[in-house]
């Protein structure tokens, strides 16, 4: 099964999507933990990507569809729920393409939407893990240990795309893509939508179990 989430940069696709990968057993993809990857692995991906990530614009479509298409080999089509993927037009066409290649198709596509407000909120007090890219709230979803991660032990750090300037950078990208690409898989009837956040009372614990039910009554294999 293929599952794509849409949503805001600190919307908590991130951390649903991981929740949703350990429940339903299927590997979560991440196109901008992959970057990291790269990042910290200094490859000429990396290298290249930074210029774009570190100002909060978005990797062209070219470089991202490449990586993409690397890392879904890997795992042979067999299903991922892809998480900051697409994120233009072009990227959703190019995914249906790919996968259409390999018999395949995106069953199921779920938007996040928060309020913007508390997106701003929840980017500036978020850390995320060095070594396991593990995702914490210091106020709602804080580790058990100050700066450590609790899956792995690892330290904690905010990213370097947090910082106010980029973030608002990365909010306004946001904006002026995220509209045609919900209208994009509404034509398909494929879309789910779900508040989340604090002004919908709804942790990302709870907004997980929503959706498995969700995912469950509606695509039994
Ligand atoms: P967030 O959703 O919180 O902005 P991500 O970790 O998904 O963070 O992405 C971090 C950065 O990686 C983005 O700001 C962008 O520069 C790059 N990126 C990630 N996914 C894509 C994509 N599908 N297309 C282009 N750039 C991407
Ligand atoms: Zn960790």
């Amino acid at each position: 099964m293929f599952i794509v989430l849409l949503g805001a940069p600190g919307s908590g696709k991130g951390t649903i999507s991981k929740l949703l990968s350990e429940k339903l057993n299927i590997p979560h993809i991440s196109t901008g933990d992959l970057f990291r990857d790269n990042l910290k692995n200094e490859t000429p991906l990396g290298k290249t990507a930074k210029e774009y990530i570190d100002k909060g614009e978005l990797v062209p479509d070219e470089i991202t569809v490449k990586m993409l298409v690397q890392e879904l080999e890997k795992s042979s089509y067999s299903g991922a729920i892809l998480d900051g993927f697409p994120r233009t037009e072009k990227q959703a066409e190019e995914l249906d393409n790919l996968l259409l290649a390999n018999n395949k198709m995106v069953d199921i596509v779920i938007n996040v939407e928060v309020p913007f407000e508390e997106i701003v909120d929840r980017i500036a007090s978020r850390r995320n893990c060095k070594n396991c890219s593990e995702i914490y709230n210091i106020h709602y979803n804080p580790p058990k240990v100050e700066g450590i991660c609790d899956a792995c032990g690892g330290e904690l750090y905010q990213r370097e795309d947090q910082k106010p300037e980029v973030v608002n950078n990365r909010l306004e990208v946001y904006k002026n893509t995220s509209s045609r690409l919900i209208d994009y898989y509404k034509d398909n009837k494929k879309l789910y939508q779900v508040q989340a956040g604090d002004s919908a009372n709804k942790t990302s614990s709870d907004v997980a179990e929503e959706l498995i039910k969700y995912i469950k009554e509606n695509f039994k294999s």
